[in-house]
């Protein structure tokens, strides 16, 4: 490791700017490597995009931008149903995985023309007809023509996998500081050697930039042109009786869906707004959202709502993560942008930047 003249002698072999769902993944399988690693985070671990999301391992329900990007998702999720088993019996954590299935619904016949042939080579997913869809749903009202259903696809609550990440990176004896924004970098010719924060400097042989949509900002400290921008997008909270709907569905290509969640909540989606870094949810929004969902399932009016949240998403141009080295710096990865599928690509993303990072294989794929 390269020896700096420090005041603070803290070193270590990772830092991991960020402590959303990526950094702790990150953190989790870097520190199962037994490798030295503190993780910064500039608010509370967890509080941003990586809080509210709605936690769906949906590989089929967006769009597809490439056959690797494709086998990630697939990767990601399978990691996700060996995780739940060891972080329930590790860390006493439930991450509430559960595998009930995604169902996307053709609202008009383009939509259901487009299903047919998108999907047409999928293995994984069956089409339903009106009646089936209906069966399946029955708070589902309206002239729907038909659904795509997903029985692989499914569901984690966020910040229990957050919570999970972070005990397990703790457990294996990483260092978590929260309230310690990183402002600048400290480099050595063409390699990064360590990291201003608020108080302290911290020097180490690689750094991890997981900071969501901050990443952008950051990279310009560097003097890199990382393009990820905030796209914000709202979620509205209902209390159901009995679950409204038993699986999470797409109501097709409108932008809106429904999740329900195991602790009796409904979450209703979504926004997608280049509004900056303002985090806030909108009257707005929640207008929008509220007579979408209601257009297919009107009972939903009769559920209290219970609030509204909104989060960041990190967006990039081509909608695909970054994950891997970055170009022209030594010792500098990047583990950002994410976009809509930060939640189910983030045990890939962690196991990855393990596996680079020190060309080895993790010891197991929990
Ligand atoms: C409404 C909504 C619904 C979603 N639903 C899903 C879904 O169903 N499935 C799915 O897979 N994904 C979903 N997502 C996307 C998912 O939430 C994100 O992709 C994911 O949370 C990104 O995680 P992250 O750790 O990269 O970013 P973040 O959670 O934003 O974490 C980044 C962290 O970096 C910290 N940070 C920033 N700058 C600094 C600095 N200078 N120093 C120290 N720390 C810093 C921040 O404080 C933050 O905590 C949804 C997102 C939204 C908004």
């Amino acid at each position: 490791m390269i020896n700096l003249k420090f005041s603070d002698k803290k070193s270590y072999d990772v830092i991991v700017v960020g402590g959303g769902i990526i950094g702790c993944s990150v953190a989790y399988y870097l520190a199962k490597e037994k490798i030295k690693v503190l993780v910064l985070e500039k608010d509370t671990v967890g509080s941003h995009a990586s809080s509210g999301a709605a936690g769906m391992l949906g590989i089929h329900s967006e769009h597809f931008i490439n056959p690797s990007f494709r086998k990630a998702c697939l990767q990601s999720r399978t990691l996700y149903a060996s995780l739940s088993p060891v972080f329930k019996e590790q860390y006493g954590i439930d991450i509430e995985y559960e595998q009930s299935g995604i169902m996307m619904l053709a609202c008009s016949e383009k939509e259901k023309k487009d299903f047919v042939r998108r999907y047409a080579l999928d293995h994984e997913v069956q089409w339903h007809e009106p009646v089936q869809v209906k069966t399946m749903m029955p708070a589902l009202k309206g002239d729907i023509k038909g659904g795509v259903f997903c029985p692989l696809d499914g569901q984690v609550s966020v910040g229990r996998v957050c919570a999970s990440f972070y005990q397990g990176a703790l457990a294996h004896g990483a260092e978590i500081k929260e309230h310690a924004e990183v402002t600048g970098f400290i480099r050595h010719k063409n390699r990064v050697t360590g990291v201003q924060a608020k108080n302290a400097q911290y020097q180490c042989a690689h750094i991890v930039l997981a900071a969501g949509p901050w990443t952008g900002l950051l990279s310009e400290k560097l003097g890199l042109h990382i393009p990820i921008q905030p796209v914000r997008g709202q979620i509205l909270i209902f209390q159901m009786q009995k679950r409204f709907v038993t699986f999470p569905v797409f109501l097709g290509e409108s932008g809106f869906y429904m999740v329900p969640k195991p602790d009796g909540y409904l979450y209703a989606g979504t926004t997608m707004e280049h509004v900056g870094f303002r985090e806030k949810s909108t009257q707005k929004a929640i207008q929008k959202i509220s007579k979408g969902v209601m257009t297919w399932f009107p009972g939903i009016g009769d559920l209290p709502f219970k609030g509204a949240w909104a989060g960041l998403r990190p967006g990039t141009p081509d909608g695909l993560p970054v994950i891997g080295p970055a170009k022209g710096i030594k010792g500098l990865w990047l583990a950002a942008g994410h976009f809509r599928r930060g939640i189910l690509l983030a045990p890939y993303t962690g196991q990855q930047i393990a596996r680079h990072l020190f060309g080895g294989k993790p010891h197991s794929d929990q």
